[in-house]
Parts: structure tokens; C-alpha cells; sequence
């Protein structure tokens, strides 16, 4: 299935599908991007064993030159350091202004090489080949970037690709953990916005962990779907878009407290949710009900909705104020007023929050 992503100043497509890499050079073509169009490949060592000589071979059959470049699998390379690494690789190959780096991998991946094309010669274009499920969410929106040691994605831009591409079949050889870990985003996608995709989720529970390709595509293009009309609304992310930062709030500080180790970021969030729907519950006096059936489809898909270590609870209430989206140390909170409807709620109080942390813990 095809998604045309509507921007202000540019669209692009979304291609959805099995078997879609060996379609790659026609897919290029469509896009402008011909041969005589100098290609950098980046990805990452695991899954450049895995998928990188299908990709590299059947585009220099088509007569593309083509380099590959790689870096260590993990959220760790993706640095400045990384990034100028990348950027000497592309010089040594030659890039020009006309050439085009391909981002095949997971969000790290399509975050790093993102930022090598909007960077390099003041930026080029991109394409994303994303092989988790997790990269649905990063694949939509342009934001690339890298870390900086005391704070993650603080160093970026925004950069649209030219295209993606995501063939399915690539997902086949994921560690089931990710598997799971990448189905809190699309979840997310459906809480915010689609209560229909909510109940179209909790009935195909079994075949999407199988990774059944025709509900899996369906479940990529409906989670692609919904962030595409949030950020079409706020490329620049000045408002309707914090909305996606559901489950988030909660979700970077767990991350944060746990030095990124501990926890999958689909995992964290996934527990964020869970916060975020108790607290909604308070504010909102939602029916119980919501409560439940969140908790019950996130565990459905393997992912946790309870802390299970024994964070120190100031710590997270301080990662919680150091948060990107917070202004001025005040708690923000996306919260729902029903399956499929969120809204930004300013000034939650501080003893809300800890009761509800209470309430997950254990
Ligand atoms: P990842 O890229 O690290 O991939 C997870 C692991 O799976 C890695 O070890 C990778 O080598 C491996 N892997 C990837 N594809 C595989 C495949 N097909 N088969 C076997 N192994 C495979 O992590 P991720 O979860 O995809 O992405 C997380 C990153 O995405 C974070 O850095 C996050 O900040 C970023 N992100 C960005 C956006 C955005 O809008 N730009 C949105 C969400 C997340
Ligand atoms: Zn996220």
C-alpha cells in the first residue's frame, strides 16, 4: 500500500509491502532519483549482515554506484562522533549535491543517516528503508538527529526523505522483544486519535506478533496514517503535535532514571501509558473501563504496563521536569478523555503524578 505524505513545502510516498526491496530501483525512479545519482548506504553491522547485500546488489544491478557505510548496532552510535565519521565516509566516496543517502536499519539508523543528509553540504536527500516496526513512527515527520551525552535528541533538524520504503518481509528477522517493543507506537497511534483502529488492534492480536503480512501491513499504514495527520497539522511541532508524546512523559523518564539500559524505548512507554490513562482516570473521571482495556491491549502485546525496579520516585519526577516537551519545570501531561481522543494538560500537580506512579509500581 502506498501513503502520500502531505507537507506545506513537499510531499512523499510511503510504499508498505512485501518483497518490496527488489522493487527499489523503479521505486527510486518514480521518485527522480536516477542512476547516474551517486547512493550511500548506511546502516547498522546487525542488520547489514542481514539485509544490506539484497539492497547494495539489486541497486548496482540497476546500474546505481553504490556505497555502503556502517555503524555499530545500539543507541549508543548515535553521536557527533558517528555523525562525523559518516559525513568523512561520504566525502571519501565522493557524494555530491545530487547524491542520496539510503537509511537502512531501525529508528537509530534513519535518526543518524537522517542527519549525515541534512548536514552533509548543508543537505541532500534521503531515503528511508526502515526494518523495524518501531521506524513506522521515526519514518514520518523529518525529524533527524543524534544525542548529546546529557541528553538524547538534542542535536537535530528537520529533514523530509524523498521516500520510503518499507518491505515487511524485513521485519521477519527481528528478536521477538522488538517485535513487541515496536507495537507500542502503533498502539499509541490508535489511543491518540482512532478508537476503530483501537478495536482493530485488540482483534488481531495473534496474527500482527506473527507478523502476518497483510494485517501487519494494514497496522503500519494506519499507524503511518495517523502520525501523517498530526504532523501535516504542525510540521514544526508548535502545538497539536505533542499530542504523539502520549505515555512519552512518563516513558523518557523511566528511560532516563534507567540510563537507557534497562528498558526498550516501546517498553518504557508502553508503562508511560499506562500512568498516562490512570492519570486521565483522576482528571477526568473516566470509567475504570479505559483503564482496563489500555492495560489489557498493551499487555496483549507482550509490552509491561507496571514498574518493575525500584526507581527512586524524586528521580523520576526530576527527569519528568527536565523533559524536552516540559516549559518551565511545569508537568505536562497528554492525557485522554476516551479511547482515541487525547488533549495537552498543563500543571499537573506533583502529588497526582506520585499517586499514580504508586499505582503502576509492583
Ligand atoms: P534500533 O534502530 O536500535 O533497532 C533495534 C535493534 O534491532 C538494533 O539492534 C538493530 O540492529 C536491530 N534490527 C533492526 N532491524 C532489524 C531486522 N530487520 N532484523 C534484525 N535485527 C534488526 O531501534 P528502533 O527501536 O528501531 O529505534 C529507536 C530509535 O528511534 C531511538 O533512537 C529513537 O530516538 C528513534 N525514534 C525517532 C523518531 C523520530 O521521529 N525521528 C521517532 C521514534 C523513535
Ligand atoms: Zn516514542
Amino acid at each position: 500500500r502506498t501513503l502520500e505524505i502531505r507537507l506545506s513545502d513537499q510531499s512523499y510516498p510511503i510504499h508498505i509491502g512485501s518483497q518490496l526491496f527488489s522493487r527499489l530501483p523503479t521505486l527510486l525512479l518514480q521518485q527522480g532519483i536516477t542512476e547516474d545519482r551517486r547512493l550511500m548506504v548506511i546502516t547498522d553491522n546487525q542488520v547489514g549482515k542481514l539485509h544490506a547485500s539484497t539492497v547494495v546488489e539489486t541497486l548496482r544491478e540497476a546500474g546505481y554506484v553504490v556505497h555502503l557505510a556502517e555503524i555499530t548496532a545500539g543507541e549508543h552510535s548515535k553521536n557527533l562522533l558517528e555523525l562525523e565519521r559518516l559525513i568523512g565516509a561520504c566525502i571519501v566516496a565522493g557524494l555530491d549535491r545530487r547524491s542520496v543517502i539510503l537509511a537502512l536499519g531501525g529508528g537509530v539508523v534513519g535518526d543518524l543517516a537522517g542527519f549525515v543528509a541534512a548536514s552533509y553540504m548543508r543537505g541532500i536527500s534521503f531515503v528511508q528503508l526502515p526494518t523495524t516496526l518501531l521506524a513506522h513512527d521515526s519514518s514520518v515527520g523529518g525529524k533527524v538527529g543524534v544525542n548529546h551525552p546529557q541528553a538524547k535528541n538534542y542535536i537535530g533538524a528537520f529533514h523530509q526523505p524523498e521516500l520510503v520504503v518499507f518491505d515487511v518481509d524485513s521485519l521477519r528477522t527481528l528478536p521477538e522483544r522488538e517485535v513487541r517493543n515496536g507495537f507500542t507506537e502503533v498502539i499509541k497511534h490508535g489511543l491518540i486519535w482512532d478508537v476503530h483502529f483501537v478495536s482493530w488492534l485488540e482483534t488481531h492480536v495473534d496474527s500482527l506478533l506473527q507478523l502476518e503480512p497483510t494485517h501487519l501491513i494494514e497496522a503500519i499504514y494506519r499507524g503511518c496514517q495517523v502520525k501523517a495527520a498530526v504532523v501535516s497539522q504542525d510540521e514544526r511541532e508548535q502545538g497539536i503535535r505533542a499530542i504523539l508524546n502520549y505515555g512519552h512523559t512518563i516513558g523518557h523518564a523511566l528511560e532516563a532514571v534507567s540510563h537507557y539500559q534497562h528498558y526498550k524505548h516501546g517498553e518504557a512507554v508502553a508503562i508511560g501509558i499506562a500512568g498516562a490513562v490512570r492519570l486521565s482516570q483522576k482528571y477526568f473521571s473516566l470509567p475504570m473501563e479505559i483503564v482496563e482495556r489500555t492495560e489489557a491491549l498493551l499487555n496483549s502485546f507482550g509490552l509491561p504496563t507496571r514498574i518493575d525496579e525500584n526507581w527512586s520516585m524524586d528521580e523520576l519526577v526530576q527527569a519528568m521536569r527536565r523533559d524536552k516537551k516540559a516549559r518551565n519545570g511545569k508537568l505536562n501531561f497528554v492525557l485522554t478523555t476516551g479511547l482515541g481522543k487525547v488533549e495537552l494538560v498543563h500543571e499537573i500537580s506533583t502529588s497526582d503524578v506520585e499517586d499514580v506512579l504508586t499505582q503502576i509500581w509492583g
